[in-house]
């Protein structure tokens, strides 16, 4: 459990009744993204302030990941869509704008013209191996917890500083 400062996500959820919540248990909560990529596309929110990936419990996570698989399934059935993306923007980096996760799930067609694609371009394969080889190594301690405080401090704190700019819920919420 972490502090649980001024945050604009915790406040819709404090206000769910004016958004449009299509599932809701315990732990999470689902709205329409009211500025959305693609109409249909859905916000799943932990109830409990977590700010980033790192910080939600496994428990919590995996039933999140279930919930959005639910909610993929769902928006295939009643829109007639292609496709889902389910999208995490893990760090302002990423693109995350508010300091509390979200799990994007994202309808596509193949008309929609939303572009998350990127050129392919060959690694150079020294730099492939020696990322490999580091990677491995570290994916193998952060499955034992093997940090002492993982380096997702300044990112939170970047995200802290966004949180300050209001109007970022504007255009989540009523947008003109
Ligand atoms: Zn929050």
């Amino acid at each position: 459990m972490t502090d649980k400062p001024q945050c604009d996500i915790c406040e819709m959820i404090m206000k769910k009744d004016s958004f449009k919540v299509v599932y809701e248990d315990d732990e999470m909560i689902a709205m329409l993204h009211e500025a959305p990529a693609f109409l249909g596309h859905t916000l799943l929110i932990p109830k409990e302030h977590f700010r980033i990936i790192e910080e939600v419990p496994e428990k919590i996570f995996s039933n999140m990941f279930n919930i959005s698989n639910n909610i993929s399934t769902a928006l295939f059935e009643s829109l007639n869509i292609h496709g889902t993306n389910i999208l995490i923007n893990n760090g302002p980096e990423a693109g995350q704008k508010f300091a509390h996760f979200i799990v994007n799930i994202i309808p596509r067609t193949d008309t929609d013209g939303i572009n998350m694609e990127w050129p392919p371009v060959k690694a150079d394969n020294l730099k492939l191996e020696n990322t490999h080889h580091f990677l491995k190594t570290y994916v193998e301690k952060a499955i034992l917890g093997d940090f002492d405080e993982p380096k997702k401090i300044t990112h939170v704190e970047k995200l802290v500083e966004n949180d300050k700019d209001d109007y970022m819920v504007k255009q989540f919420h009523r947008m003109p």
